[in-house]
Protein backbone atom coordinates (compact mmCIF):
# COMPACT_ATOMS: atom_id res chain seq x y z
CA UNK A 1 0.00 0.00 0.00
CA UNK A 2 1.27 3.34 -0.85
CA UNK A 3 -1.28 5.54 -0.20
CA UNK A 4 -4.00 6.52 2.48
CA UNK A 5 -7.70 4.70 1.38
CA UNK A 6 -9.52 7.35 3.16
CA UNK A 7 -7.58 10.92 2.22
CA UNK A 8 -5.05 9.67 -0.34
CA UNK A 9 -1.91 10.69 1.38
CA UNK A 10 1.08 8.46 1.26
CA UNK A 11 1.01 6.22 3.97
CA UNK A 12 3.95 4.44 6.02
CA UNK A 13 4.77 1.24 7.81
CA UNK A 14 5.32 1.21 11.65
CA UNK A 15 4.31 -0.20 14.62
CA UNK A 16 0.99 1.73 16.26
CA UNK A 17 1.20 2.22 19.77
CA UNK A 18 -0.29 -0.94 21.55
CA UNK A 19 0.10 -2.85 18.42
CA UNK A 20 2.96 -5.60 17.76
CA UNK A 21 3.32 -5.45 14.20
CA UNK A 22 3.77 -2.72 11.43
CA UNK A 23 0.74 -1.53 9.77
CA UNK A 24 0.30 1.43 6.99
CA UNK A 25 0.16 4.33 9.08
CA UNK A 26 -1.61 7.45 7.36
CA UNK A 27 0.27 10.46 8.99
CA UNK A 28 -2.08 12.81 7.69
CA UNK A 29 -5.64 11.53 8.89
CA UNK A 30 -4.62 8.91 11.58
CA UNK A 31 -5.74 5.76 9.80
CA UNK A 32 -4.35 2.48 10.56
CA UNK A 33 -4.85 0.14 7.43
CA UNK A 34 -4.97 -3.38 8.67
CA UNK A 35 -4.57 -6.10 6.44
CA UNK A 36 -5.53 -9.68 7.79
CA UNK A 37 -6.29 -12.63 6.64
CA UNK A 38 -9.00 -13.19 3.83
CA UNK A 39 -11.34 -16.13 3.69
CA UNK A 40 -12.14 -18.22 0.77
CA UNK A 41 -15.39 -20.46 0.67
CA UNK A 42 -16.19 -23.36 -0.97
CA UNK A 43 -17.99 -26.51 -1.34
CA UNK A 44 -17.12 -30.34 -1.92
CA UNK A 45 -20.83 -31.22 -4.32
CA UNK A 46 -21.68 -34.43 -4.62
CA UNK A 47 -24.65 -35.62 -7.12
CA UNK A 48 -25.68 -39.36 -7.46
CA UNK A 49 -22.27 -40.79 -5.72
CA UNK A 50 -19.79 -37.99 -8.38
CA UNK A 51 -18.10 -35.32 -7.31
CA UNK A 52 -18.40 -32.13 -9.24
CA UNK A 53 -15.22 -30.60 -10.25
CA UNK A 54 -14.62 -27.39 -12.56
CA UNK A 55 -11.50 -26.59 -14.72
CA UNK A 56 -10.40 -23.35 -14.03
CA UNK A 57 -9.95 -20.96 -17.19
CA UNK A 58 -8.39 -18.32 -14.61
CA UNK A 59 -4.87 -17.78 -13.20
CA UNK A 60 -3.57 -19.19 -10.97
CA UNK A 61 -3.23 -22.51 -12.07
CA UNK A 62 -5.37 -22.13 -15.27
CA UNK A 63 -6.44 -25.38 -17.05
CA UNK A 64 -6.27 -27.49 -13.51
CA UNK A 65 -9.26 -28.92 -11.68
CA UNK A 66 -11.01 -27.09 -8.36
CA UNK A 67 -14.01 -27.37 -6.29
CA UNK A 68 -16.41 -24.00 -6.83
CA UNK A 69 -14.26 -21.66 -4.13
CA UNK A 70 -13.63 -18.11 -4.21
CA UNK A 71 -13.46 -14.86 -2.14
CA UNK A 72 -16.34 -14.38 0.51
CA UNK A 73 -17.97 -10.85 0.28
CA UNK A 74 -18.85 -8.23 3.14
CA UNK A 75 -22.27 -8.96 3.79
CA UNK A 76 -23.08 -12.43 3.18
CA UNK A 77 -22.34 -15.70 5.48
CA UNK A 78 -19.89 -17.91 4.45
CA UNK A 79 -22.23 -20.77 3.57
CA UNK A 80 -23.89 -18.31 1.21
CA UNK A 81 -20.64 -17.33 -0.31
CA UNK A 82 -19.72 -21.50 -0.88
CA UNK A 83 -23.53 -21.58 -2.56
CA UNK A 84 -22.60 -18.45 -4.85
CA UNK A 85 -19.25 -19.57 -5.81
CA UNK A 86 -20.89 -23.09 -6.83
CA UNK A 87 -23.42 -21.06 -8.77
CA UNK A 88 -20.52 -18.80 -10.73
CA UNK A 89 -18.18 -21.16 -11.45
CA UNK A 90 -20.35 -24.39 -12.39
CA UNK A 91 -24.06 -23.04 -12.46
CA UNK A 92 -24.86 -25.10 -9.94
CA UNK A 93 -27.88 -24.40 -7.53
CA UNK A 94 -26.48 -26.25 -4.27
CA UNK A 95 -27.45 -26.82 -0.58
CA UNK A 96 -25.15 -26.49 1.57
CA UNK A 97 -24.56 -29.16 4.42
CA UNK A 98 -21.66 -29.82 7.05
CA UNK A 99 -18.18 -28.05 7.55
CA UNK A 100 -15.95 -30.17 5.74
CA UNK A 101 -12.59 -28.48 6.31
CA UNK A 102 -10.64 -25.42 7.57
CA UNK A 103 -7.27 -24.98 5.97
CA UNK A 104 -4.67 -21.93 7.05
CA UNK A 105 -2.60 -20.94 3.51
CA UNK A 106 -0.07 -19.17 5.74
CA UNK A 107 1.90 -17.48 3.29
CA UNK A 108 -0.93 -16.73 1.06
CA UNK A 109 -2.67 -14.68 3.97
CA UNK A 110 -5.66 -16.68 3.54
CA UNK A 111 -8.05 -19.68 5.12
CA UNK A 112 -10.19 -21.57 3.04
CA UNK A 113 -13.45 -22.94 4.71
CA UNK A 114 -15.04 -25.83 2.72
CA UNK A 115 -18.26 -27.43 3.18
CA UNK A 116 -19.91 -30.42 1.83
CA UNK A 117 -22.81 -29.53 -0.49
CA UNK A 118 -25.76 -31.36 -2.61
CA UNK A 119 -27.20 -30.68 -5.66
CA UNK A 120 -30.58 -29.12 -5.42
CA UNK A 121 -31.88 -29.72 -9.38
CA UNK A 122 -29.58 -32.23 -11.45
CA UNK A 123 -28.01 -29.65 -13.39
CA UNK A 124 -25.05 -27.67 -13.92
CA UNK A 125 -23.15 -25.61 -16.28
CA UNK A 126 -19.51 -23.79 -17.26
CA UNK A 127 -19.36 -20.66 -15.14
CA UNK A 128 -17.11 -17.63 -16.77
CA UNK A 129 -14.48 -19.01 -14.69
CA UNK A 130 -14.59 -21.93 -15.91
CA UNK A 131 -13.66 -23.68 -18.82
CA UNK A 132 -14.94 -26.97 -18.18
CA UNK A 133 -17.45 -28.58 -15.69
CA UNK A 134 -17.91 -32.69 -14.87
CA UNK A 135 -19.07 -35.07 -12.42
CA UNK A 136 -16.16 -37.61 -11.10
CA UNK A 137 -16.84 -40.65 -9.97
CA UNK A 138 -14.23 -41.18 -6.57
CA UNK A 139 -11.35 -43.92 -8.98
CA UNK A 140 -11.55 -40.85 -11.85
CA UNK A 141 -10.65 -37.74 -9.63
CA UNK A 142 -7.67 -36.70 -12.03
CA UNK A 143 -5.41 -36.15 -8.76
CA UNK A 144 -2.58 -34.91 -10.43
CA UNK A 145 -4.82 -31.97 -12.00
CA UNK A 146 -6.32 -30.56 -9.10
CA UNK A 147 -5.62 -27.17 -9.07
CA UNK A 148 -4.21 -26.49 -5.10
CA UNK A 149 -3.54 -28.76 -2.01
CA UNK A 150 -6.36 -26.77 0.25
CA UNK A 151 -8.75 -28.54 -2.40
CA UNK A 152 -6.87 -31.81 -2.44
CA UNK A 153 -6.79 -31.87 1.13
CA UNK A 154 -10.74 -31.38 1.14
CA UNK A 155 -11.86 -33.90 -1.77
CA UNK A 156 -9.56 -36.51 0.24
CA UNK A 157 -11.03 -36.16 3.44
CA UNK A 158 -14.58 -35.93 1.92
CA UNK A 159 -13.89 -39.52 0.38
CA UNK A 160 -12.55 -41.00 3.28
CA UNK A 161 -14.85 -39.38 5.97
CA UNK A 162 -18.11 -41.15 3.19
CA UNK A 163 -16.16 -44.36 2.81
CA UNK A 164 -16.41 -44.54 7.24
CA UNK A 165 -20.35 -43.12 6.73
CA UNK A 166 -19.14 -39.97 8.99
CA UNK A 167 -18.77 -36.41 8.41
CA UNK A 168 -15.75 -34.95 10.23
CA UNK A 169 -14.57 -31.27 10.21
CA UNK A 170 -10.73 -31.33 9.63
CA UNK A 171 -7.57 -28.82 9.92
CA UNK A 172 -4.73 -28.42 8.08
CA UNK A 173 -2.62 -25.16 8.13
CA UNK A 174 -0.36 -25.13 4.40
CA UNK A 175 2.58 -22.92 4.37
CA UNK A 176 6.04 -23.16 2.14
CA UNK A 177 9.58 -23.24 2.97
CA UNK A 178 12.22 -22.96 0.41
CA UNK A 179 10.12 -23.34 -2.31
CA UNK A 180 8.23 -26.63 -0.73
CA UNK A 181 4.87 -26.58 0.87
CA UNK A 182 4.72 -27.90 4.58
CA UNK A 183 1.29 -29.23 5.44
CA UNK A 184 0.85 -29.76 8.93
CA UNK A 185 -1.91 -30.78 11.16
CA UNK A 186 -4.04 -27.33 12.31
CA UNK A 187 -4.37 -28.90 15.50
CA UNK A 188 -0.72 -29.35 16.75
CA UNK A 189 -0.25 -25.34 15.89
ZN1 LIG B 1 -5.15 9.24 5.55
Amino acid sequence: MKFCSNCAQPVSLSVPAGDHLPRFVCAACGTIHYETPRIIAGCVIEHEGKLLLCKRAIEPRHGFWTTPAGFMENGESVQHAAAREAMEEALAHVRIGSLLAIVNVIRAHQVHIMFRATLIEPSFGIGPESLESRLYAEEEIPWPEIAFLSVEFGLRRYLEDRRLGREQLHFRDIDWRDGKAILTDGHSQ
